[in-house]
């Protein structure tokens, strides 16, 4: 059940839509904007279940849906009929036959059973100029029932006009230390898996989320470090096979000729319940989201670094990410003096900045290791 309590950080989104709820004084149109991931969708249909429901209450600090009412059954399993999502035929763009028929010529049907007829137009930045004039129109002269929420992740894709008419609620980062205790105590994560996840999120819940249940980032993790820790052993070639083993892409098509029985139970399982497809999209989603391996490998050593550099500084392992990596970060400072984990650094984000710029990724990779393995050497 999507409530206001679940949503973690968002105070001033909360507030402006709380304040709508128990004033009745809604806006006819939204546009809620923050990167993928960062729970629009959910942020959404939690406004729009309440707004709809006839048995609002005061539950602890927000005015909420029953959660039992025809039409709160009916929001969360999206068949309301006056929630209506408006999807588009292509896949990469909303078109003016979209927004025409599914919201222009529908707009003027009054809701069916509620108060409000709402409509969610997922990824909005996708509308084009024409789409836009064509909800324009409706903008400008809303019938007093309807209630638009557009979601985006880039406001620059708007007409100005457009963002004039509607009220604009950013999705905010969320504090590390808010998401790491939502993953542990809502999701059962463990400690050390969780603040790492909250770390590399950068404050957006559903990265960390996918993180947090995606088994080759914690293997990336880990292979990362170990090479790290066996930098001063390995030859140039050595180093470069273990990196292209640990940044290959995982071997989903295989699955099906794995000798590992797991695997196949798992999906068999997911097929009988008719959730393949789902399945299939929550994991092409959840990898765009967590991106890509070799920027999950930059991060894992800038985080690994800077660990040591706060480990050297403090010897408390309080504030460290990698708490499960103590006993080499406690080997590393040592190892390092605090100008060699500085040229590390900046080493890690000269790479990081080549490779972005389309520098040849291996060569670029060799001359990174090299310099971290050089540091821990020159005095
Ligand atoms: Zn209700």
């Amino acid at each position: 059940m999507a409530d206001f309590s679940d949503i973690i950080g968002q105070n001033q989104m909360k507030e402006h839509m709380q304040n709508a709820l128990s004033t009745g004084k809604v806006s006819h149109a939204y546009i809620i904007s923050g990167e993928n991931g960062s729970g629009k969708e959910y942020i959404a249909k939690t406004f729009a279940k309440a707004l709809q429901c006839q048995h609002r209450s005061e539950k602890g600090d927000y005015e909420e849906a029953c959660n039992e009412c025809p039409s709160c059954i009916k929001a969360e399993s999206d068949s309301h009929p006056d929630i209506i999502t408006i999807g588009h035929e292509k896949p990469n763009s909303i078109g003016v036959d979209d927004i025409r028929l599914k919201l222009r010529d529908d707009v003027i049907i009054k809701p069916y059973e509620s108060d409000y007829k709402i409509y969610i137009i997922p990824e909005g930045e996708k509308m084009t100029v024409a789409a836009q004039n064509a909800l324009l129109k409706t903008l400008e002269e809303p019938p007093s029932y309807i209630v638009i929420i557009i979601l985006t992740n880039n406001l620059n894709a708007f007409l100005p006009t457009i963002i004039s008419r509607c009220i604009v609620l950013p999705v905010k980062p969320v504090r590390d230390d808010m998401i790491r205790k939502f993953l542990m105590e809502e999701k059962r994560v463990v400690d050390y898996k969780a603040a790492i996840c909250a770390s590399f999120a950068r404050g957006n819940v559903g990265k960390a989320l996918d993180l947090a249940s995606n088994e080759d980032f914690i293997n990336l993790k880990d292979s990362a470090v170990e090479l790290i820790s066996k930098i001063d052993n390995l030859e140039i070639h050595s180093m470069m096979d273990r990196v292209h083993l640990l940044l290959e892409p995982p071997k989903e098509e295989e699955e099906d000729e794995e000798e590992d029985e797991e695997k196949p139970k798992k999906k068999r399982k997911a097929k009988d319940n008719g959730a393949d497809t789902d399945k299939e999209k929550t994991k092409t989603a959840s990898k765009a989201a967590a991106g890509s391996a070799l920027e999950n490998f930059f991060d894992i050593l800038y985080f690994l670094y800077r660990d040591i550099l706060v480990y050297k500084a403090t010897e408390d392992d309080a504030h460290l990410i990698f708490t499960d990596k103590l006993s080499y970060i406690r080997s590393a400072i040592k190892k390092y003096t605090y100008e060699d984990v500085n040229t590390i650094i900046k080493s890690l984000e000269t790479a990081r900045n080549r490779i972005r710029a389309n520098v040849n990724t291996d060569l670029t990779l060799e001359l990174m290791l090299l310099d971290i393995k050089e540091a821990g050497h020159i005095r």
